[in-house]
């Protein structure tokens, strides 16, 4: 039978029933009955209040509709209307079929996204604090809710500035960062496709991403130059990496870094050795030229110090001054080989006359000897007294021949051995030379400070290594104070004297790299390498300091030796000259403001 559509069937039906199931035909069954039938409610279904307020406060609100139909729930309990809070209840019931389930993938990326950003109020420990707190909740959907209004309260609190990196295109970015941007300006498109921008996250990886990108396409080929191809595959990676991020591909280019990362971890120890292996073979090269050259010992002195530099940690700096020395003692040999060639012309040019001299005598004596056994031959045959003396007579005149020829060897081998005498004195005196040129090369004598020509070279070195690192590089000037009057007080060698204690004192309270130089008469001129005009005008201070508590002694007397100096940073690419003529013009200054005074000179 098909179910009664109209309202007279259904009542005759109704009628029907309570008569086949034997109910007591009470208006109430009949309308429990009916509505049956009919398939409509009757308002005697409407839960009871409390039932309903104890389900809505269970009621997940873990989506929009829910917490609609929920609080629609609410006000109509509020309002008292069951029958609005049991159809409110309804339409909930209907949204439970239609709304997914909770999305627990998407709330905890969130929560870790939300864990690691930086919101204000929100440290990581007090979130730990209130995450623990909402685990309590042991029913999944209470769980998912609290979690989502726990994300909501991080969230909104407002996003703490970053300490550092500064946004990629701020002016004050240091020069590895722009280089990072300019190498990810081409991509700057790209979005990050597993990491949806968040409360600073999305700046936060793409910074990270830009040094990355920077690191391996500038920094790390930069110390490849070696082996290219292994430059080429970092620059490769970086190329990948700029265009994607997408997180499977992020993976595989992950483990090609790794990769490389290997690689250059093999280099670098196969680097470390050879250069341990070089300097091996340096000392090993020193110690031989050192027993070779004994008897010298201006190279046994300049081997030493080389040796030192080698056996000490290495930087460009000792490098530089090691293969000055080198230098230095390259010129030394190739003159000490060119008197050595010359001396030993001279010998054997010696040792051939002497050899002629000693055959022709031999060959004189030779014949002498025949001659007179001949002689002696004939005086013994000889009958009368004049044949013996015709005999005698060439015996006499082979004997005079014998004993010229022998003055004249002995002449010559006197001349010779002047000879030799003299070329020996002009050895001497070369070398003496020699020592006196390499002296003067590059260092003051009396001092032994560099000289100008020694101040002009590592003034090269320093300015082209400060424009090469970006650092700064200062000079100062400084003029003993009325040190003519010291020299007119206590004469000409105290003055000398004073000039090599002021010397030693400077240099003993620089650092190794400051470069020390007499520029002239009292003058003295100091490079400092990576020092701004405030640390020089420091540095300077203090020399003066210690040039009081080091005093220098000349009569018996205590003398105080005070300088005026005039300091300046040097320019770009400025000549030594011109930064010269700046700090001069300061240490003139100081000189008219009293003596004994440090000025510095702004770059101009
Ligand atoms: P100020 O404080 O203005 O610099 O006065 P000062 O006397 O130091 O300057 P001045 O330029 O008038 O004199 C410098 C003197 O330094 C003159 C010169 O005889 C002396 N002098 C230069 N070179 C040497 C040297 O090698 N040895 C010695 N003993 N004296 C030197
Ligand atoms: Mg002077
Ligand atoms: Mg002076």
């Amino acid at each position: 039978m098909s179910a009664p559509r109209n309202p007279s069937e259904v009542a005759r039906e109704t009628l029907l029933q309570l008569a086949q199931r034997r109910v007591t035909p009470t208006p109430d069954n009949y309308r429990k009955l009916y509505h049956e039938i009919a398939g409509t409610r009757t308002d005697d279904d409407v839960p009871s209040e409390g039932f309903l307020r104890r389900l809505s406060r269970r009621l997940p609100r873990d989506a929009a509709e829910r917490q609609r139909t929920a609080r629609e729930l609410d006000q109509a309990l509020n309002a008292g209307n069951l029958k609005a809070a049991d159809d409110a209840l309804g339409r909930y019931l209907d949204g439970l079929k239609a709304v997914d389930p909770p999305a627990w993938n998407e709330l905890i990326a969130s929560l870790l996204r939300s864990w690691e950003g930086r919101q204000q109020g929100w440290t990581i420990a007090r979130k730990r604090e209130s995450l623990e707190r909402v685990l309590n909740a042991s029913e999944p959907s209470a769980l998912y809710n609290r979690l989502q209004g726990l994300l909501r309260g991080w969230n909104q609190a407002p996003v703490e500035a970053m300490p550092a990196p500064e946004r990629a295109n701020s002016a004050s970015n240091p020069a590895w960062a722009e280089t990072a941007v300019s190498a990810a300006t081409d991509t700057e498109s790209i979005k990050l496709a597993g990491f949806p921008p968040a409360n600073g996250n999305h700046e936060l990886i793409e910074g990270l991403r830009k040094l990355l990108l920077s690191a391996l396409r500038d920094v790390v080929p930069s110390f490849l130059g070696g082996h290219p191809e292994l430059a080429d595959e970092s620059k490769r990676l970086a190329d990948e990496i700029a265009h994607t991020l997408e997180p499977r591909q992020l993976e595989r280019i992950g483990s090609h870094i790794r990769r490389l990362a290997h690689r250059l971890e093999m280099i670098t120890a196969d680097d470390a050795e050879v250069r341990a292996g070089l300097l091996e073979l340096l000392r090993l090269l020193l110690r031989n030229i050192d027993e070779l050259v004994l008897d010298d010992n201006w190279l046994a002195g300049q081997i030493e110090m080389l040796r030192e530099l080698v056996d000490a940690p290495l930087n460009p700096r000792t490098l530089d001054d090691a293969g000055r020395r080198l230098k230095d003692l390259i010129y030394k040999q190739s003159q000490l080989k060119h008197n050595l060639v010359e001396a030993q012309r001279h010998l054997r040019t010696m040792l051939a006359g002497f050899v002629d001299q000693l055959a022709r005598f031999s060959e004189t004596t030779g014949t002498y000897h025949d001659r007179i056994s001949s002689c002696a031959q004939r005086i013994s045959e000889a009958n009368d007294i004049g044949a013996i003396g015709l005999v005698l007579d060439e015996v006499m005149r082979e004997t005079r021949c014998v004993q010229d020829e022998a003055q004249r060897s002995r002449n010559e081998l006197i001349a010779t051995r002047k000879q030799a005498q003299a070329s020996e004195e002009r050895i001497a005196k070369l070398q003496e030379e020699l020592d006196e040129a390499s002296r003067m090369m590059r260092h003051d004598q009396l001092t032994g400070t560099l000289n100008r020509r020694g101040l002009e070279e590592m003034f090269e070195t320093e300015s082209a290594r400060a424009q090469r690192r970006g650092t700064t590089l200062a000079l100062a000037l400084l003029d003993i104070d009325n040190f003519k009057k010291l020299n007119d007080t206590f004469g000409h060698k105290v003055g000398d004297e004073a000039l090599i204690h002021l010397a030693h004192v400077v240099r003993q309270h620089l650092r190794p790299q400051d470069v020390l130089a007499r520029y002239g008469g009292e003058e003295f001129v100091i490079l400092l390498p990576e020092t701004d005009k405030a640390d020089a005008y420091t540095a300077l201070t203090r020399l003066q300091r210690e040039l009081t508590r080091e005093f220098f002694m000349a009569d018996n007397q205590k003398i105080v030796i005070t300088f005026s100096a005039g300091v300046t940073p040097l320019g770009f690419d400025e000549p030594l000259q011109s930064a010269l003529e700046r700090a001069d013009g300061a240490m003139y200054q100081a000189k008219q403001a009293g003596r004994n005074r440090v000025v510095i000179a702004e770059l101009r």
